[in-house]
């Protein structure tokens, strides 16, 4: 097959435009030559015998007349096993996990074999000559870490196809065949352990779509109680810098309830992403005691890298996670921040000279936005096992301003938005999610109505804090002056929450059920007190109490004392109908 070139017409910073001959396709891959560099590119629009290309590298020495190859293969993924406790950046380079500085991206114009064709997989197979098998059916399964990854029929082929032949159970490395499947054509297909699939498309090998309904815990207590999140559902987390954004994900990444963590970074600082990447592979997974990179992957593009490398990154997450949906396992995939992301989608569209929409963002930016949150959901396999991807992004609106277009156009495809407020992160009342702004369509693990009546009990409290502002203390009824109290308690000690200490950091469902029980109780006691003194020493002491209750072993001794003393305290003021 003769190689299809064109020339280089024009050079608008990572935009390139390109002249061809014969036809190319759109966000088909080329690569601009240079000197003896291939850099990576992507067809991004195609106009008559013009095609624009956005480079995922450095083109500052690119000039008119330079050669460009199109390869007729839209920007991939390679699947397969060994992708977990993986970091790879946007072109899925692998990149060393432990790196000293952040000197460790690639050199220009190098792209590496994301999975390694030296490891050898101790392949075991499920299906035998002369089944009857679809694309994405399981043909035999392989360890990895602490999984079984099932090798499955590509997912480009079509139709029915009939197993012909599959090897017998032993090692093999990811590029020798494993299978040899008929399609309805007769056509034969050597299958092997990896292969490749367009990132921009979803992969749909499923049987059907199912509603997320079941909840995701995060064991932070203010979303699983009040915003919970559900598997195979969206959410989003918008926020000042410095807000917590980050922080919340890191958290989420270590004790949710999920088996596969995907993470794209796109980096806020530099130095960011380089923090992750040192950090992650020293975190213990709660729920096993191994390392936590044995179950994620993660993606990563710091704002130094070129914008396009960004764009490529969130696609290049989404699609592994929907690859190990398909093996039956629920996988959460945190962006951070999807802000970058879409200033890449502004830069790149600002030198397309389309049509700007708002604040200069494409007028199709919503549209993009909410095709990628549509790759979450839960599906029901073939054969009946389900499997689910979350989506969990956070957004960085400048100044902290929720009105502008990325978090507007989020907020309308997400199921639960978790709202950072910097008046709470400057008081250090973390995580940061603003508990009057935030909301969420799932269902959690609390009961609703019990949630619903906190919720008013806080709007209520914030009411009465407005007003004493105003009228001061004394200007305030001691009934209002309760509600404030009650208000500041429960958020206090529920909604904050010490992720760092061993025990409160990671509150489980059954515990926040037994916990907002109580909390509930005493929210709805009729107390009495002397005076607004007598009432605010009492909360005094009660928050301590509940913290020091919060920071207790569950069961233990200590656990079952102080929540036998919370219940005399509030025995002690609930006034006798
Ligand atoms: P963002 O990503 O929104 O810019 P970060 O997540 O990097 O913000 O958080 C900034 C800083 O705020 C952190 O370095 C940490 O000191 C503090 N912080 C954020 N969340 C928490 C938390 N849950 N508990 C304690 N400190 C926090
Ligand atoms: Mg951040």
């Amino acid at each position: 097959m003769s190689t299809n070139l064109g020339r280089i017409a024009g050079v608008n910073g990572n935009l390139i435009t390109v002249e061809f001959e014969n036809p190319v396709i759109q966000n088909e891959v080329a690569y601009a030559l240079v000197d003896d560099l291939r850099l990576k590119a992507e067809v991004i629009r195609v106009r008559g015998n013009k095609a624009e290309l956005q480079v995922f590298e450095d083109t500052t020495d690119l000039k008119i007349g330079d050669q460009v190859e199109f390869t007729g293969e839209l920007l991939a993924v390679e699947l397969g096993p060994g992708l977990l406790a993986q970091v790879y950046d946007g072109l899925q380079n692998p990149l060393p996990a432990l790196a000293e500085q952040s000197g460790f991206f690639l050199q220009r114009g190098k792209y590496l074999q994301p999975l390694s064709r030296d490891a050898e997989w101790e392949f075991t197979p499920k299906a035998k000559s002369g089944d009857k098998l679809f694309a994405g059916d399981t043909l035999g399964i392989v360890p990895e870490g602490m999984f079984e990854h099932h090798v499955m029929v590509p997912f480009r082929l079509r139709g029915e196809l009939q197993v012909e032949e599959v090897v017998s159970a032993g090692k093999y490395k990811v590029d020798q065949r494993v299978a040899v499947l008929k399609d309805a054509g007769g056509r034969s297909h050597e299958v092997t352990m990896v292969q490749q699939w367009p990132v921009k498309i979803p992969i749909n090998c499923y049987a059907e779509r199912l509603r997320p309904t079941e909840p995701l815990t995060t064991k932070i207590r203010i979303i699983d109680t009040f915003y919970p999140v559900a598997r195979g559902g969206t959410y989003c987390i918008p926020g000042p810098f410095g807000a917590g954004k980050t922080v919340l994900q890191q958290l989420t990444s270590r004790h949710a309830d999920v088996d596969i963590v995907i993470v794209a970074a796109c980096g806020e600082r530099a130095g960011e992403v380089v923090e992750t990447l040192r950090e992650f592979p020293e975190l213990t997974d709660p729920r096993t005691g191994r390392s936590l990179m044995e179950r994620t992957m993660i993606i990563c593009n710091t704002s130094s890298m070129p914008v396009a490398a960004r764009e490529a990154s969130v696609y290049t997450a989404v699609t592994v996670a929907e690859y190990y949906r398909q093996m039956g396992l629920n996988v959460l995939l945190l962006a951070d921040s999807t802000s970058r992301w879409a200033q890449a989608l502004r830069e790149m569209s600002g030198r397309l000279e389309e049509i700007p929409g708002e604040e200069a963002f494409p007028a199709y930016l919503e549209s993009v936005i909410a095709a990628f949150y549509e790759r979450g959901g839960v599906v029901k396999l073939r054969d009946g096992r389900t499997g689910s991807v979350t989506i969990g992004g956070t957004v960085s609106p400048a100044g902290g301003n929720f009105e502008e277009p990325v978090t507007q156009g989020t907020l309308k495809v997400v199921g639960a938005f978790h709202g950072l407020s910097r008046a709470r992160s400057d008081a250090r009342r973390y995580p940061a999610i603003d508990p009057l702004e935030s909301w969420s369509k799932y269902v959690g693990v609390v009961d609703a109505g019990d949630v619903a009546y906190a919720h008013r009990l806080l709007r209520q409290g914030n009411e009465v804090s407005q007003m004493m502002k105003v009228v001061g203390e004394e200007g305030t009824s001691l009934d209002d002056f309760l509600v404030y109290l009650k208000a500041e308690y429960l958020d206090a000690a529920y909604l904050q929450q010490d992720a760092y200490h061993e025990v409160e950091g990671a509150t489980t469902a059954d515990r926040q059920k037994h916990v907002f029980g109580i909390f509930v109780r005493i929210l709805k006691a009729g107390m009495k007190f002397e005076d607004k003194d007598a009432a605010r020493r009492f909360f005094s002491r009660l928050t301590q109490t509940t913290k020091d209750w919060n920071r207790a072993e569950m069961k233990s001794d200590e656990f079952k004392q102080l929540e036998e003393r919370i219940s005399q305290m509030l025995a002690e003021v609930t006034e006798n109908e």
